[in-house]
């Protein structure tokens, strides 16, 4: 895997939680707070950790953050603050920056201004758990946009030990496997002849209409 060089601004619990993810990922990650207590607690899982304030620009320069392929701006309430801290980086032309909005008035703010990616971690974590709730075969779910989604789906024993071409997916449903994860190895563009035992993990992609209809009816 190579190697990339991330920037966390903000160490609340979601910034907090991106920066440990990415440092025992083996990356370079510099954090950023403005309080001592903050950057004092993820020393220890960042490969620098600094007290800076953002809003500030020579601050930013100081730190080459220029430098950076992603930065991540997880700074909570402050609205200002957020949106000052990202125009900044985009001014210093960070290729990659993703931003924690607050809400919907805050995310068009961050489109306006150039933010690469807009998260809004509680409406997508409830949407994620919500799939999860309603059907205990969905693992996982990924929006791509209203009508598409990719779904992370549980075998049945009702599909245990069929093949692709039994199951017929694509003609039967409209949506295609692309991936089937036994246990830690992962079978990706299966073969048609490919079989499907109970508890395999199958990533699949389709309309979300067409993926609700073989999660409750085909498998
Ligand atoms: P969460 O909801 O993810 O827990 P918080 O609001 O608790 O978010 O965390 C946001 C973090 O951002 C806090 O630790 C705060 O100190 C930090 N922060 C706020 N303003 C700035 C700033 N101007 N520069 C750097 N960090 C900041």
């Amino acid at each position: 895997m190579k190697k990339k060089q991330f920037a966390v601004i903000g160490l609340g619990r979601f910034g907090g939680s991106i920066c440990k993810e990415l440092y025992n990922m083996g990356h370079q990650v510099l954090a950023i707070d403005v309080r001592d207590e903050k950057v004092n607690e993820f020393a220890p899982f960042a490969t620098h950790a600094v007290i800076a304030n953002t809003t500030d620009e020579k601050a930013l320069q100081s730190l080459g953050i220029g430098n950076f392929e992603y930065v991540i701006v997880a700074i909570g309430d402050d609205i200002q603050t957020s949106i000052l801290t990202t125009l900044l980086l985009k001014e210093m032309n960070v290729p990659n920056v993703w931003v924690k909005a607050q809400n919907s008035y805050h995310h068009k703010v961050l489109e306006k201004i150039g933010a690469d990616r807009i998260i809004h971690p509680e409406q997508d974590m409830g949407i994620r758990i919500a799939q999860h709730l309603t059907s205990e075969k969905i693992v996982d779910y990924i929006e791509l946009s209203e009508e598409y989604s990719i779904v992370e789906l549980l075998a049945t024993s009702k599909i245990h030990n069929k093949s692709l071409v039994d199951l017929n997916v694509r003609a039967k449903y409209g949506c295609t496997i692309l991936a089937i994860k036994r246990g830690e190895t992962v079978h990706v563009s299966p073969v048609p002849n490919e079989v499907i035992y109970e508890k395999d993990l199958l990533i699949v992609i389709g309309h979300k209409n067409d993926l609700k209809r073989f999660e409750e009816d085909g498998m």
